[in-house]
């Protein structure tokens, strides 16, 4: 699973940090791709990674500011000249169907694929395929902004092939039976119980992504137990009262959200564009005081978050 953030900043775009946009890869699922957020220049920033719009499948929006959404048109018509096919799925905050039909319409911009727009009503599960579960909660942030978590579905463990042989029985068909059903009938009549030939199973991994929100609890059920969470960190420990006000969070906050949380890893991102580097250290130093394996995104930086091992 490949992180690469591809806007990291906050409010509007600085010549450091774009606004925001994440990139989310599974090399691991033929290269499946999908996208959180999609501030204005996004598609520029793409230019610059080995991200391929063609293998986009999903995009989720988490809160419909502009510095989250501005770039998404752009996206979708490029999709289009880039010979896509395939369904592309959208998933946001209600108001995203409006926004993505009128800006189509009113700029005479003709897709040659599908889109399925599915605007989130309830709390809950909001996509699925065939390898992962994606649920959403409302964060805090003065409009409607969600958090998505999203969970991948364990894995079965490897057939144990040098068992099976063991046992007298030969590769053939029968070994894909072995590793779908509990029981399989064997030629000879007998029935063979599968579980002792296969191999432990791989738990899924957890991946938090949270829109823009002041410290909350919703926040803190969607890290729960995450290998990854992403967090914006608008703002230095010391202006919680501007955080507040704003309806942000600060790097401290993010990373007690984390701790609370017991997330295994922090991502921060969606930095405001007052900090210059020496106070972008300071911030991610006051994080780390709280939650030890905090990092701080950077444009097109790029984070693996590998298979858990088998248990
Ligand atoms: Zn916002």
């Amino acid at each position: 699973m490949n992180f690469t953030f591809l806007g990291t900043g906050a409010g509007m775009p600085a010549k450091e940090r774009n606004v925001t946009s994440l990139a989310l890869g599974f090399p691991e699922y033929d290269g499946d791709l999908w996208l959180f957020d999609c501030g204005e220049g996004t598609q520029r920033q793409i230019l610059y990674t080995p991200v391929k719009l063609t293998k986009l499948t999903v995009i989720f929006i988490t809160h419909l500011h502009g510095d989250h959404l501005f770039g998404l048109p752009g996206i979708l018509g490029s999709r289009s000249f880039h010979g896509a096919e395939s369904t592309l799925q959208l998933v946001g905050p209600k108001g995203l169907k409006e926004y993505v039909e009128t800006s189509l319409r009113l700029s005479g911009t003709h897709l040659y694929y599908p889109i399925a727009i599915n605007e989130i009503e309830t709390e809950g599960k909001v996509y699925e395929n065939a390898h992962f579960v994606v649920t959403a909660s409302e964060l805090d942030h003065g409009i409607k902004s969600y958090g998505y978590r999203i969970t991948e579905k364990d894995q079965k463990g490897e057939l144990l092939v040098d068992k099976l042989k063991e046992i007298g029985i030969p590769p053939g068909p029968i070994y894909k039976l072995i590793k779908e059903q509990d029981q399989v009938q064997l030629p000879d009549g007998t029935m063979l119980e599968t579980a002792p030939f296969i191999g432990e199973k791989r738990k899924g991994r957890i991946v938090t992504i949270l829109g823009d929100t002041r410290p909350c609890s919703a926040a803190e059920l969607l890290a729960r137990d995450a290998d990854m969470l992403v967090h914006e960190a608008t703002f230095r420990g010391d202006s919680e009262r501007l955080a507040h006000d704003y309806h942000h969070s600060t790097s401290l906050q993010a990373a007690e959200t984390a701790r609370q949380a017991l997330a295994k890893t922090l991502i921060l991102a969606h930095l405001s564009s007052r900090y210059q580097k020496k106070e972008q250290t300071a911030l991610l130093n006051e994080a780390k005081a709280v939650f030890p394996h905090t990092y701080l995104a950077h444009d097109l930086w790029d984070y693996q978050l590998k298979l858990q091992p088998r248990s």
